[in-house]
């Protein structure tokens, strides 16, 4: 089927009292996998581009990208996603909308708080016209390797929450409760006290960030507390360079141009391994 609309699915999950996963992909093999295990096990499934990977290493044409994913889309019956995972600049938002994405995320978490109300709603009544939903974050969910301290100035204030979302409009919102983005220096524990105020302060789907390493026992109860949106990078992204280390390691003394040609169906067997296990989670 056709992409389907990111608020959509989110609401599907909330209903379903889970969350879907959201898996950042820079290549056909990473968003080919995703799609093909959600399929197999008939779970909806988003597909999130990160911008600064292509402002700084040209992985992928953002146009080029959203065609793709449109094209597996096509292919399969359950819904599939396509979101613009951290912007804060309009204009790289804005080409995105006009190349297809159908979701994406402004973050002004960085910002003060007017700033970022101002900004992000201005970003959804530009977006409304394309029929493209938002998400915005709200307090900050900073780098793993940073925030080995709680700073729990940047956690999301329910309060504040609440106002966000009547303000801004955003069809979700990330929330920091305590997950960051990388690799955790040791298991992160969720505020999910907080999580759970958040979520009766708000009507929105709320997101949660940096999913990569948090314990499966926090992740199943942020999921029935609010989380509908669950976004995994780092952790996808280290798989599929280390499949991709193992076959040129296991075939290190032939020197035949073949082993490029099937490198691409053995990383995506392993990346579909890790991400039938990883989409038990999502309970579709
Ligand atoms: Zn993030």
């Amino acid at each position: 089927m056709a992409l389907e609309r990111v608020s959509k699915i989110l609401k599907m999950a909330d209903e379903a009292n889970t969350s879907v996963i959201a898996f950042n992909c820079i290549n056909y093999d990473m968003a080919y996998s995703a799609i093909a295990v959600a399929e197999q096990l008939q779970k909806p499934v988003l597909i999130m581009l990160y911008p600064e990977h292509n402002y700084a290493f040209n992985n992928a044409d953002i146009k080029g990208f959203a065609e793709m994913v449109k094209a597996l889309a096509a292919k399969v019956k359950i819904p599939i996603g396509l979101h613009l995972d951290h912007s804060s600049d309009f204009n790289y938002i804005m080409r995105a909308v006009k190349d297809g994405f159908t979701s994406v995320m402004f973050d002004g978490s960085m910002m003060p708080l007017e700033e970022n109300i101002r900004l992000s709603r201005k970003i959804v009544e530009v977006a409304r016209n394309f029929d493209v939903d938002v998400e915005a974050e709200l307090g900050h969910v900073g780098f793993a390797k940073e925030s080995d301290e709680e700073n729990l100035d940047m956690y999301t204030k329910p309060d504040v929450a609440a106002e966000f979302c009547e303000a801004t409009g955003v069809s979700s919102v990330a929330v920091a409760i305590g997950s960051a983005h990388g690799v955790y220096l040791e298991a992160p524990k969720l505020d999910l006290l907080r999580l759970n105020e958040i979520n009766e302060a708000t009507d929105v789907p709320l997101v949660l960030h940096g999913g990569s390493g948090i314990p499966n026992d926090q992740l199943e109860i942020a999921f029935t507390k609010g989380i509908n949106k669950f976004n995994v990078g780092t952790e996808y992204f280290q798989l599929y360079y280390d499949s991709m280390h193992e076959y040129i390691e296991t075939h290190k003394e032939e020197r035949n141009v073949n082993l490029l040609f099937e490198m691409s169906k053995y990383v995506q067997g392993k990346l579909k391994d890790y991400l039938r296990e990883k989409m038990k989670l999502s309970k579709f």
